[in-house]
């Protein structure tokens, strides 16, 4: 039987072009049976077996499917990875990588983990007998004094969310390897056109795939990425054991928005470093966050393990009722949780994200009520300023 997608694990040739090419030739573009254009959705959840002697690669659908095992090559083609998996959100995702663990065991994660990450492990793996450490990562003495006899493993973000701050990738996992910790990465806000852990040492790659890489704020879904094969196996197992997949037509939508993730990272990039510039130079404004500004201090260390940015800019405006009147006040970008998407998001940290954070807390973590989230869009970049400008303004 024809193979349906031609999947390019283990395909030598396409690993080695480069990234751009990788996008949108990832050796399922191309049906093998019918030469359609793009994945077929194999909208099935299970498959007749021709003859019970000889097994097939597909069974059933929560196990493995053509249109979902497409995409889960494509993400470990683009991560540089043995294998990917794809789940029904970023947190199934994450949940699945801290399934790898047992009860007994200690984690030591940055303090600026997304929330839904410090939630899972502060509500829920506690239950399991999983406790962690949260240290500031950008002070590797922090992560090592952190250690203990029962530490597993390691969990970094960066840049962080959403004061942007820099974790030196290499640094951690030359210390993790030594002590034979599994590392994980959460890489949302730079995706792998940016920043490839995998290169650097960390083993399990995760991504909220809902924000840059699917890109539409059309679709949920996580994506993991182990570094080799015996990760591999053990997350294959936890995902279809746990069963928490991703379904056959986001993986499709998925894919669909993933072939254009270059040319959307540029354009978005291209102005996150105009409206960081520009707010910069605002009196309105009292602090900008992005990690291509000058005076930002993980600058150099952002620069040697990325390519670029990215599209988050964060900054604060003073107090919470400057930055209540700009959320009010703004014409061009949602107000809303979410970042990545083609159209301009602004957030609002105290109030969204980290609302169940105490104060005291957020604000020692320079979350402060005056501090917003800009995702920027592809918008023309002199209207998104333009709008910002009259949202600014004193009346
Ligand atoms: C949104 C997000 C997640 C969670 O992803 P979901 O798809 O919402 O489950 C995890 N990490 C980061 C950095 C995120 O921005």
């Amino acid at each position: 039987m024809a193979n349906p997608t031609g999947p390019t694990h283990g395909n030598d040739e396409f690993k080695k072009r480069s990234f751009a090419t990788k996008l949108i030739h990832f050796g399922a573009e191309i049906d093998g049976v019918t030469g359609a254009a793009s994945v077929p959705l194999y909208q099935a959840s299970t498959f007749h077996q021709f003859s019970l002697d000889e097994p097939q690669a597909y069974d059933y659908t929560r196990s493995g499917n053509p249109t979902r095992q497409a995409l889960e090559d494509y993400i470990a083609l683009l991560e540089g990875g043995s294998r990917g998996f794809a789940f029904a959100s970023g947190m199934a995702a994450i949940s699945g990588a801290f399934m790898l663990l047992s009860a007994g065991d200690h984690v030591i994660c940055t303090e600026d983990v997304y929330g839904g990450t410090y939630r899972l492990l502060t509500t829920i793996l506690t239950r399991m007998n999983i406790e962690t450490t949260f240290v500031d990562m950008t002070d590797l003495n922090q992560v090592q004094a952190a250690l203990k006899p029962n530490t597993k493993a390691v969990f970094l973000e960066t840049p962080s969310n959403p004061t942007l701050k820099i974790t030196d990738i290499a640094a951690v996992t030359a210390w993790t390897k030594e002590r034979d910790l599994l590392t994980m990465l959460d890489n949302t806000f730079m995706t792998p056109y940016h920043q490839r852990p995998i290169e650097l040492g960390v083993d399990i790659v995760l991504h909220s795939a809902t924000k840059f890489l699917g890109g539409h704020s059309d679709v949920t879904a996580g994506l993991a990425v182990a570094a080799n094969d015996t990760l591999g196996r053990r997350l294959k197992q936890i995902q279809n054991g746990l069963g928490t997949v991703l379904g056959i037509n986001d993986s499709w939508l998925l894919m669909r928005g993933m072939k254009t993730l270059k040319a959307r990272m540029e354009a978005h990039e291209l102005s996150a470093r105009r409206l960081a510039d520009w707010l910069s130079s605002n009196p309105a404004v009292e602090t900008v966050y992005y990690p291509g500004l000058p005076n930002h201090p993980g600058r150099d260390i952002h620069e040697k393990q990325s390519l670029g940015y990215g599209a988050v800019v964060s900054f604060d405006v003073g107090s919470g009722e400057r930055a209540k009147r700009l959320l009010s006040k703004v014409r061009i970008p949602l107000v809303a949780v979410s970042l990545g998407a083609v159209e301009s998001i602004l957030s609002y940290p105290a109030m969204m994200s980290h609302a169940a954070m105490p104060r005291e807390v957020r604000h020692q973590r320079g979350i402060r009520d005056g501090l917003v989230r800009y995702s920027v869009g592809l918008e023309d970049i002199e209207d998104i300023i333009e709008d910002l400008e009259q949202a600014l303004a004193e009346d």
